[in-house]
């Protein structure tokens, strides 16, 4: 099996103490959001054993809390147990995983330590070393690096070595001379999941959403071509070029501006053309493809990679439609209007040889192969969580409060459901609202949500009378959707080790 980025996810340390300290903290994070801490021992061996000044020190450390976003700076209180009366002249400083130590200040009313956590290259968990007086704390604890997202969102852990899984039974299964195209538009962090796709080998292209992702993918160490599908502005020109990124040329102006700006560049800007054929978002219309194909084609600095459309509405009845040349139906009308378009531009001598690519995960699925042309643009396929083949992410929270609502009692403002009898309801905080519904999943049961205002989710726990405070909820994407992972932001995510 190929390493997840090995040499970007674990330092050249004691692996299995890692993951002992890590599910540790994983233990922590779903039994309490931020209430719980790490704890470890002083470890004399840091220090110098003639040094009688400093105070000796015996029993836990404690940090709190034991997670924060990956580029650092959040404030970490640790707590040091046992200290001696002069605290206020101890020296402590704190080092999280292979990073400079900081100095920490101590809070005289907490009567712990105030450290800023400095910043991680990955969002993974990393040892962290307290130092007291001179004397290491080994290990202290975990700290557990996030994603940008809300801080009191219960985190999801995401497992790079499952998505490696998904990618490899697709590229097995994959129609040989068809370039493959992975879209990544499932949040965060997204560099990490491109490189660890990357690694199975076969992928011939990476498209994401936006400019930063395309440059996160970059700063990751991706080698492969790389295009941003949707609006590009033109002042961005300069990190497109500097990255190798690949962008969509949306209108002659567009054109016009981009050669200005390129003017005084070395190297051509790749892009590609998208054709709306009937579905809006991506592309001009194929009234105005031709026109755009010539500006491009006249620009000195602008060079076509590609030819491309988005289907709107795939199904299995398309084979037989396409064979027929069914022009009731829309991927075939959509198919017509591509073939036309990209038919005038070549018949106007521009666009030979470039890639066309027109097909998503729902044409490989359904082996539609009329619509492969040059290569696919699989995205969810990647992202699917199985629980036979193992699971692509864990997201956990627990409830933290629980209560019996009396018949008769409001659900909601307005008042407009009430029980009907009186009802077992769980409380879970802080859950982020997302495009497709999610399930929450008490002792194994599927549980119904009586009332969602995202900060505080009331579960309904008639099917569980004996459900308590701090029983752990697993929260699930959709279900009907092959539970699709959905990390966007600001769902906080770390990675699995
Ligand atoms: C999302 C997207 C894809 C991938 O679609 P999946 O159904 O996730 O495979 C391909 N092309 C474009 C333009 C997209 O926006």
């Amino acid at each position: 099996m190929a390493r997840v980025t090995a040499g970007a996810l674990t330092s050249p340390r004691n692996t299995i103490a890692r993951a002992t300290v890590s599910l540790l903290a994983s233990l922590c994070l779903a039994l309490s959001l931020v209430g719980c801490s790490g704890t470890g021992t002083i470890h004399e061996d840091g220090g110098d054993p003639d040094d009688v000044a400093a105070p000796t020190i015996s029993g836990a450390v404690t940090l709190s809390p034991t997670r924060g976003v990956v580029h650092g700076g959040n404030l970490v209180m640790v707590g040091i147990a046992g200290l001696p009366d002069d605290l206020a002249t101890m020296e402590v400083k704190a080092r999280f995983g292979s990073a400079d130590s900081v100095s920490c200040e101590f809070d005289n009313v907490v009567r712990q330590f105030a450290c800023r956590a400095t910043g991680h290259a990955d969002p993974t968990s990393v040892d962290v070393v307290v130092n007291a007086n001179g004397k290491d704390v080994t290990p202290a604890a975990s700290y557990t690096y996030t994603t940008q997202g809300y801080e009191d969102m219960p985190v999801l852990t995401l497992d790079l070595a499952a998505l490696q899984r998904n990618a490899r039974v697709i590229e097995d299964d994959f129609p040989e001379n068809l370039g493959l195209g992975v879209v990544l538009k499932n949040g965060e962090p997204v560099g990490a999941m491109a490189k660890a796709i990357s690694e199975i080998g076969s992928v011939d292209y990476f498209f994401v959403p936006k400019l930063s992702d395309g440059i996160a993918l970059r700063e990751a160490g991706v080698t492969i071509p790389i295009a941003v599908i949707y609006l590009a502005n033109t002042e961005d020109i300069p990190l497109m070029l500097h990255y190798n990124l690949e962008v969509a040329a949306k209108s002659v102006a567009w054109v016009e501006r981009a050669n200005a700006a390129l003017e005084s560049m070395q190297g051509e800007l790749r892009v590609h053309l998208w054709i709306d054929t009937g579905f809006g978002p991506e592309g001009v219309t194929p009234d105005e493809a031709l026109g755009l194909a010539k500006a491009i084609a006249a620009s000195p600095h602008l060079k076509l990679r590609g030819i491309a459309t988005h289907l709107c509405c795939v199904t299995k009845d398309d084979k037989k439609a396409l064979k027929n040349n069914d022009l009731t139906n829309k991927t075939v009308l959509q198919k017509s209007r591509f073939d036309r378009t990209v038919a005038a531009i070549r018949d106007a001598g521009i666009g030979e040889g470039v890639l066309l690519h027109v097909g998503a995960s729902d044409v490989l699925a359904n082996d539609l192969e009329p619509l492969y042309y040059d290569m696919l643009r699989v995205g969810g396929m990647f992202f699917i969580s199985d629980a036979a083949s193992g699971e692509l992410y864990s997201w956990k929270t627990s409830i933290k409060q629980v209560k019996k609502l009396p018949k008769g009692w409001c659900i909601d403002y307005g008042c407009e459901t009430i029980t009907t009898k009186a009802t077992l309801v769980g409380l879970v905080g802080q859950i982020p609202l997302r495009d497709d519904p999610i399930a929450f999943v008490v002792r194994g049961k599927t549980v119904p949500v009586l009332l969602n205002h995202q900060t505080v989710v009331t579960l309904d726990l008639s099917s569980i009378p004996d459900a308590a405070e701090g029983d752990e909820v697993i929260i699930k994407f959709n279900p009907a959707n092959d539970q699709l992972l959905d990390a966007t932001p600001p769902l906080p995510v770390t990675l699995k080790k």
